[in-house]
């Protein structure tokens, strides 16, 4: 059969139409080229010696990277699916659970608990803001005095990635343990960008995606789970099938999944964990950190305020109000004619930000960058702080140590 020129291998991976984007929205990140070509191998059987060994490395590799000895089930799912898998495998149908949305992220998180019939009570965060940790505590404590059931779970987004902020975990969940109720933390834009010790501070269920600080390609959920959360999956009475962890964890023995994995998004998994643990989690951690750093320098000095505090900041992205006289519309256009793509607002901030991801894959010569590209967009644009982001941003990314 002739070969289409449009489907070899070589078309898709130097694709003139499609050119490789300087990809800035939160997800899916960049992915390095060497992780992409991992998954690019012949498929093999998933009921077979060598998936048994990739099942292996897999499961050992998040283990380190979600600080945890639990389980951790890996799904062909999209984070919001695994968000699901968390809700029906914990709950029953009527539970109360405590949902503390900082964004459109957590909204989503309480939306699906609704969907499943849980009575959800929101603890509302203004947007651009972290979660008030005495607040959370002082609603525990008036629901243990109160009359009816308690709140049998919290939920939590660890890093809000419509506002670029971070929820302080370890202050939130001794409150919630002592209240007895699960912590289910929706982890999809922060696991491998910033320090999350699942077991040290003590979380149920942990949740992420793999297109995110894992820099893996879009299409695996992934569900970790401590004691606690096993023991309620066995009480629990919300329907589940696809998503029921015990059929995953009945063929955990055998080094198999009880449906057909992702296989060649495993791969690439694999991968891009063996390049985070070669690298180190603290390394890793401070390199995020860093970028934030570098961000946080370079937007104000264009005229594009931050929308959060330093305490409340994100590791892995970075949301900045727009400067004066920019529309949002004209400097995507602008970036993107460069091969650039940021993303804006969600939801009441639509239109009146602009947000970046610098996670996963990006570089600091990456993110520099974007800051020169920035720049040259506001100069064709006329607005008053082009030519500032970029030595803004790269005296901030010597003295944090990024270059
Ligand atoms: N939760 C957070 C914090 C996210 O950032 C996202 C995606 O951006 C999701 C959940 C949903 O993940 P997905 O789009 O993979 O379903």
């Amino acid at each position: 059969m002739p070969q289409d020129p449009a489907i070899t291998p070589q078309a898709r991976i130097e694709d003139p139409e499609i050119p490789e984007q300087l990809l800035l929205v939160p997800g899916p990140t960049p992915v390095p080229r060497e992780v992409r070509l991992y998954g690019a191998g012949p498929l093999i059987n998933h009921r077979s010696q060598p998936f048994r060994d990739l099942y292996a490395r897999v499961h050992a590799g998040l283990r380190q990277v979600f600080q945890t000895e639990h389980d951790v089930f890996v799904w062909p799912a999209s984070g919001t699916g695994a968000l699901e898998c968390a809700l029906v495998n914990c709950f029953s149908p009527g539970d109360r659970v405590l949902s503390l949305p900082m964004g459109a992220f957590g909204e989503r998180f309480a939306e699906i608990a609704e969907a499943f019939g849980l009575q959800v009570e929101r603890l509302e965060t203004p947007y651009g803001r972290s979660v008030d940790v005495a607040a959370v505590a002082e609603r525990l404590r008036q629901d243990a005095a109160g009359p009816g059931p308690r709140f049998a779970g919290v939920l939590i987004t660890f890093n809000e990635t419509s506002t670029g902020v971070l929820a302080d975990l370890p202050a939130l969940l001794p409150a919630i343990r002592e209240h007895g109720a699960l912590s289910l933390v929706d982890a999809v834009s922060g696991l491998g960008g910033a320090d999350l010790r699942m077991d040290a501070w003590g979380c149920d269920v942990v949740i992420t995606g793999s297109q995110k600080a894992l820099m893996t390609p879009p299409g695996l959920g992934i569900v970790a789970v401590g004691p606690r959360a096993r023991e309620a999956g066995e009480r629990a009475r919300l329907p589940r099938s696809y998503w029921d962890w015990r059929a995953y964890r009945a063929m955990a023995g055998h080094g198999e999944t009880p449906y057909t994995p992702a296989v060649s998004l495993w791969y690439e998994l694999d991968a891009a964990l063996r390049r985070i643990l070669a690298a180190g989690l603290p390394q890793v951690f401070a390199r995020h950190r860093a970028m934030a750093t570098t961000a946080r320098a370079a937007f104000p000095a264009a005229g594009f305020p931050l929308l959060t505090s330093e305490a409340d900041a994100s590791p892995t992205v970075t949301a900045a109000r727009l400067a004066e006289g920019v529309s949002f519309t004209d400097l995507s256009a602008a970036l993107e004619a460069r091969g650039v793509t940021i993303a804006g607002g969600m939801g009441p901030l639509k239109g009146k930000m602009l947000r970046i991801g610098h996670m996963g894959g990006l570089s600091g010569t990456d993110l520099l960058r974007f800051f020169a590209l920035l720049d040259e967009s506001l100069a064709g644009l006329g607005a008053q702080g082009a030519g500032r982001a970029h030595p803004a941003a790269q005296a901030a990314a010597r003295a944090a140590g990024l270059l």
